[in-house]
């Protein structure tokens, strides 16, 4: 499996993607390079490493083979300092524990697993710790050690695998729709009731339903509420943009979750077809079809922040994530209860004070 530092090709320092500007640089030589003139210099390597095997403007590792079977974690070398870089077996880009150098595991996003889109981070750290800091700033009950520097430092940015979802579908709707009139003469009520044939047919186009693709992605309902991504942005999958964020790679394929793709496109157009039919008290005998025409599934990596916390003394772990795009958060909040003990006194004795009051006034 090819491990892979994007080099700068100024100074063969690592290069790591920059969400302020979208562009890549290099630590070392400060060299700011766009992506394509990053693709540009690669693809002139890769010609010159044809010819003379030992040039490579990605430092590859050949030798750092996995070591374990899919599914179990798997070690890898690191190209510029040797380490053993441990991965989960959904692991496709990190940095190296020891010389923190940011690799890209070519091998776990190639073939079948190429993303056809990413969505490149627009937050970068400072911002995104700066939004995490406001953010908790108006929650309560909240322990220090979760925003403690050294905690807030485990921030990171990870591209998620998601299953995004094209699709045509056509559907007819019908039943009795129920009309009333009613009007008063004299003292007489008079209630008219109409009964009238309902049938909606149409063709529905529906774009960017955007499905969780990672298993161990327990977060889901958490990372669920930090949509939607602006999907309008992704651009054609290149591996560089990985360089100095974390990725997975998927491990859910599309034929695990057709059914339920099918039966939510189903649902949704059955929706639709009926609020085409507004203005009746009642619809009964209702009947539906519905069929999917076409449907365009793209594999995409998608920019979220995610900050994990685990309570000392418990398995209890909280989250934090935040779309790396619109910076949209959701987390579940461990809660601290001697905070919360004191506020409940108060929230308490603020109530007695008031009786007392009373008291003295009646
Ligand atoms: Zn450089
Ligand atoms: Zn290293």
């Amino acid at each position: 499996m090819e491990v892979i530092i994007h080099k700068c090709p100024n100074c063969s320092g690592p290069l790591t993607f920059e969400p302020k500007d979208q562009k890549f640089h290099c630590p070392y030589c400060l060299s700011v390079f766009t992506a394509d003139e990053v693709s540009a210099f690669e693809e002139k390597q890769k010609a010159a490493q044809m010819a003379a095997p030992e040039e490579s403007s990605k430092e590859k590792s050949e030798a750092g083979n996995e070591t374990a079977a899919a599914g179990e974690m798997a070690l890898y070398q690191c190209p510029s300092c040797g380490a053993e870089i441990v991965t989960d077996a959904t692991t496709a880009a990190t940095y190296c524990y020891y010389c923190h150098n940011p690799v890209v595991l070519l091998g776990r996003l190639s073939g079948k697993f190429l993303p056809d889109k990413v969505l490149p981070f627009a937050i970068d750290k400072k911002d995104a710790t700066a939004r995490f800091l406001k953010w908790i700033r108006r929650k309560k009950f909240i322990p220090k050690a979760f925003f403690q520097k050294e905690q807030i430092e485990k921030l990171t940015g990870v591209y998620f695998p998601y299953w995004v979802v094209d699709a045509d579908t056509e559907g007819t709707f019908q039943g009795l729709g129920n009309v009333l009139r009613v009007w008063v003469v004299g003292d007489l009520e008079y209630t008219e009731t109409k009964q009238y044939d309902v049938l909606r047919s149409g063709k529905i186009h529906f774009r960017q339903l955007t499905k969780n693709a990672l298993s161990k992605n327990i977060k889901q309902k958490m990372v669920a509420r930090i949509q939607p991504f602006p999907l309008d942005k992704t651009i054609p999958f290149k591996d560089q943009y990985l360089s100095g964020f974390q990725a997975e790679k998927r491990d859910i394929e599309f034929e695990k979750i057709d059914e339920d793709v099918t039966q939510e496109l189903g649902d949704y157009t059955k929706e639709m077809l009926h609020d085409a039919a507004p203005g009746y008290v009642a619809i009964v005998n209702q009947k539906s079809t519905t069929k999917i025409d076409e449907l365009k599934k793209n594999y995409m990596l998608l920019p979220v922040w995610v900050l994990t916390y685990r309570e000392k003394g418990s398995d209890q772990v909280y989250y934090y994530a935040m779309n790396g795009q619109t910076g949209k958060a959701s987390g579940v909040l461990p809660i601290s209860y001697p905070k919360l003990f004191f506020a409940a006194a108060g929230i308490f004795f603020g109530i007695l004070i008031f009786g007392l009051l009373g008291g003295y006034f009646l």
